[in-house]
C-alpha cells in the first residue's frame, strides 16, 4: 500500500527494515505522525532472508518477509504512513529538512530518522544468487544452525570472516577459509583463534571462482594465484564474508560519514545534523542483527520525540519590515 504524496510531516523515516519500522511503531505511538519512505523494494535485507530463528518471540522461527509484514502492520495500526518510494536527494542545511523522492515529489520534515541499512557484498559468481538460501549465505549467525554436520567454506580475510568461521565450527565438521591475499586483514586475536581451531583450515592467495550444486550447494571451485590451477573443495555451504556497503550514497555531503561510508553518530543515534537521527546497520557495522537494528530504531524514535518536544517554535508570519 502506498499513501498519496504527503509533503509536510513532523518525522520522516527513511528505510523500512527492522530499524525503520520499529522507529515508525514508537513514533506513531508517540503521536509523531511518522511517514516511512520505505525504499523500492521495501523491507531491506530481511526480504532476502528465509527462516529467522533468532528473533525473540518466534520460537518456531519466521520467514524474513513475514516478519517485515508484521512490523509494518503493527506500525500502521498506530497511524504510521508509508510511501513506497526512494529518497533520491536531501537538503539538511535548514529546517524543515527536504527529502526528494523518486516519484512523489519533495517531503518536508521537521526531523528525520535515517535507517537505510547496508547490503552484504557478494562475489558475483555465476551460481551464487541461484544458490542463495540453498547453501549460499552472507550471515553465519542467521544460517549456521542449518549446517549441522556439514563441510563449509567461508570467503574473506577480515574480522567477519574469522568470526563467521569460528561460529560455524559449532555446527560444521570442517570450515575452510578462502582468502584472496597472502595475509589476513583480521585483528590478531581473531586470526590466532581461527588458526588455532582444529576444525578451521585456510586456503590463502586464492579466489573462489564458482559454487555449484543442482538444488543445494555441493562444492566450491577455487583458483590459486601462484599456479593458476583450479580445484574443487567439497562443501555444502558457502558463507560470503567480504564486507557490507552501507546505503548512504544519497546522504553523502549532507551527513558526516566515516571512511567506509557509514553514518557517524554520537550519543548513540544523533548524526552530525541536529534533528537527523540514524538507526540500524546504516551506522552499526558491528552487530548487524534484526533485533539490534530494531532496538536502535526504538532509540532513534525516542530521541526524535525528545528533539521535537524541545524544539524552539519557529517564528510565524512575515518577517519584520
Ligand atoms: P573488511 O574488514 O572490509 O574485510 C573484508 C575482507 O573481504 C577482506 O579480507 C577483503 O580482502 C575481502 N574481500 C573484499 N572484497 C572481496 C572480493 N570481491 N573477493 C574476495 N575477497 C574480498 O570487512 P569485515 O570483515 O566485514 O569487517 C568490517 C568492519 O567491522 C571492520 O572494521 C571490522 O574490524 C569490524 N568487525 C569487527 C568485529 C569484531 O571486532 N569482533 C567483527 C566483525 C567485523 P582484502 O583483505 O584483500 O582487501
Amino acid at each position: 500500500m502506498t499513501e498519496a504524496a504527503v509533503t509536510d510531516v513532523r518525522l520522516a523515516i527513511v528505510g523500512s527494515g527492522p530499524a525503520g519500522l520499529t522507529a515508525a511503531l514508537y513514533a506513531a505511538r508517540a503521536n509523531l505522525d511518522p511517514l516511512v519512505i520505505g525504499g523500492v523494494p521495501a523491507g531491506g535485507q530481511l526480504m532476502l532472508t528465509s527462516e529467522i530463528e533468532n528473533y525473540p518471540g518466534f520460537p518456531d522461527g519466521i520467514q524474513g518477509p513475514e516478519l517485515i509484514e508484521l512490523f509494518r502492520k503493527q506500525a500502521a495500526k498506530f497511524g504510521a504512513r508509508f510511501l513506497d518510494d526512494n529518497v533520491i536527494g536531501v537538503d539538511f542545511t535548514h529546517r524543515p529538512f527536504v527529502l526528494r523522492t523518486g516519484t512523489n515529489g519533495d517531503v518536508r520534515a521537521r526531523s528525520v530518522i535515517v535507517a537505510t541499512g547496508a547490503n552484504a557484498r557478494w562475489l558475483e559468481l555465476p551460481n551464487e544468487q541461484r544458490l542463495r538460501g540453498k547453501g549460499v549465505s552472507a550471515c553465519a549467525t542467521c544460517d549456521g544452525f542449518f549446517f549441522k554436520g556439514r563441510e563449509l567454506v567461508v570467503v574473506g580475510g577480515g574480522d567477519s570472516a574469522m568470526e563467521e568461521a569460528l561460529f560455524l565450527t559449532k555446527f560444521a565438521t570442517h570450515v575452510t577459509v578462502v582468502h584472496r591475499g597472502p595475509h589476513l586483514r583480521a585483528s590478531r586475536i581473531l586470526q590466532a583463534r581461527a588458526r588455532a581451531h582444529p576444525k578451521v583450515s585456510f586456503v590463502m592467495d586464492a579466489d573462489v571462482v564458482d559454487v555449484f550444486g543442482k538444488e543445494t550447494v555441493e562444492g566450491i571451485v577455487v583458483r590459486e594465484h601462484g599456479s593458476g590451477a583450479s580445484r574443487t573443495l567439497p562443501a555444502q555451504g558457502l558463507f560470503v564474508a567480504i564486507g557490507h556497503d552501507p546505503a548512504t550514497e544519497v546522504f553523502r555531503g549532507a551527513l558526516e560519514l566515516d571512511a567506509k561510508g557509514y553514518v557517524k553518530t554520537h550519543d548513540i543515534t544523533r548524526t552530525s545534523v541536529d534533528g537527523v537521527f540514524a538507526a540500524g546497520d546504516v551506522y552499526d557495522h558491528r552487530y548487524r542483527q534484526a533485533v539490534s537494528a530494531a532496538g536502535l530504531g526504538c532509540m532513534a524514535a525516542l530521541d526524535a520525540e525528545k528533539f521535537l518536544a524541545e524544539e524552539v517554535p519557529l517564528p510565524v508570519g512575515p518577517p519584520p519590515a
